[in-house]
């Protein structure tokens, strides 16, 4: 049996060997198997089938199946997403759920004074027109589902090991060599670079280059006079986003760019984008979150693909038997599953068998053909 080592035991990660095991022996390499700094443990755990490109689309609702087959195991919450347009965004909105639908997904369209009336709790008098998923969006525990698909893949014979990787030998223009922390040298027919927002430094030891950085995003917890029974996550005009969560809510908004950089071991909520911009967002869109409380926040890092926002998915066409699977910019907990099949099949079969992932490849990278998803947060 051939033998692939995968490098980051994070949901792409556990995906691949999930889909992989049994057809070759895998060994995931995890350097912190309690997941502190991980993307997909500090992330919102949310996933929509509202993207603006139809392979994003796809990649969501097989992850929705996935996660909707655990859906005891992580805690699923069925809920969609209520995507607002102002004027001049309005055309693109309807044309992606056009694209949407036409892809298999579900989703309604409100137009004017239909949004005040079926969301009362929303000011909507500079919305134009906004979508709401009806099926195969929502949310989950992330930390359940990791777990659930990392024991799925070590009882279909994956091995996980504690250790972390330091080396990627390269000879005659293929990957041979693992080498790690521990001293181990695993020698490999495939190794798959799924190490989230460390996956740039990771390909550098391959001497590859890879526009995948860190990029710091902060969650905040807060409770407010606002039932969010049936509440969808709500993504603002502005950027911002909210959902419930447990009696509250969480909700975010990306840094303006000029401040955003690559944050190093920086794990401290940025509290201050609460006060300037999000607050008053917040209270502009939802007049009642004007008397938020907020009662803790988190920081995570995005694994961050500065071409386009978009995930670099297979083989490095100067050494074929070195795969990554990262750079998801915010979307790779709901894309883990999908990613995980296809990499699967590249190491199976030598190439793609369900959904053809080849436009994330990373040719796009080398020949600088960004391939942008415009609906990011
Ligand atoms: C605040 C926040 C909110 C988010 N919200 C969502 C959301 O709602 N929906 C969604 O789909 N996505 C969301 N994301 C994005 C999502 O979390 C990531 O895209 C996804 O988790 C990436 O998974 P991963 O397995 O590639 O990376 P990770 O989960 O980061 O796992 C990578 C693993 O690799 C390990 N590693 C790194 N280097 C090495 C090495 N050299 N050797 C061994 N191990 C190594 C790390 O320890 C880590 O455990 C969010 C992210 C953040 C930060």
């Amino acid at each position: 049996m051939s033998r692939t080592v995968i490098i980051g035991g994070g949901i792409v990660g556990c995906c691949t060997a999930y889909f992989l095991a049994g057809h070759a022996e895998v060994v995931v390499l995890e350097k912190d198997p309690s997941y502190q700094y991980a993307s997909t443990t500090l992330s919102a755990a949310s996933f929509r089938s509202q993207f603006s490109l139809p392979l994003n689309v796809r990649m969501s609702l097989f992850g929705a199946t996935f996660v909707e087959a655990m859906a005891e195991r992580v805690g699923l919450v069925r809920r969609g997403y209520l995507v607002l347009a102002g004027a001049e965004n309005a055309a693109t909105l309807r044309a992606n759920r056009a694209m949407r639908l036409a892809q298999g997904a579900d989703v309604a369209l409100f137009e004017g004074t239909q949004i005040a009336a079926r969301f009362p709790w929303v000011n909507a008098q500079d919305v134009a027109c906004a979508t709401l998923g009806l099926q195969h969006e929502g949310w989950f525990d992330a930390y359940s589902l990791l777990r659930a698909v990392r024991a799925d893949a070590i009882s279909r014979g994956a091995s996980c090991l504690h250790d972390e990787a330091v080396a990627i030998d390269v000879a005659a223009g293929r990957a041979t060599t693992v080498r790690t922390a521990n001293g181990e040298r695993i020698a490999a027919d495939h190794v798959v670079i799924a190490a989230g927002h460390a996956s740039g430094r990771v390909a550098a030891f391959a001497g590859m280059a890879l526009p995948i950085e860190p990029r710091k995003r902060t969650v905040f917890v807060i409770r407010a006079p606002l039932d969010g029974t049936g509440m969808p996550l709500v993504f603002d005009t502005s950027g911002m986003w909210i959902r419930p969560e447990g009696d509250g809510f969480i909700c975010g908004i990306s840094p303006p760019p000029n401040t955003d950089h690559d944050p190093g071991s920086d794990f401290d909520p940025d509290l201050h984008l609460l006060e300037d911009p999000l607050w008053p967002l917040l209270a502009h869109r939802i007049p009642a979150l004007e008397q938020l409380r907020l009662q803790r926040a988190w920081a995570g890092h995005y694994d961050m693909c500065l071409l386009d926002h978009n995930a670099v998915i297979g083989p490095f066409p100067e050494i074929p038997n070195l795969i990554v699977a990262s750079g998801f910019s915010g979307h790779g907990v709901q894309h883990g599953p999908a990613t995980g099949r296809a990499v699967a099949e590249m190491i199976r079969f030598g190439g793609y068998r369900t959904l053809d992932l080849t436009p994330l490849g990373y040719e796009r990278v080398r020949d600088n053909r960004p391939m942008p998803e415009s609906v990011v947060y």
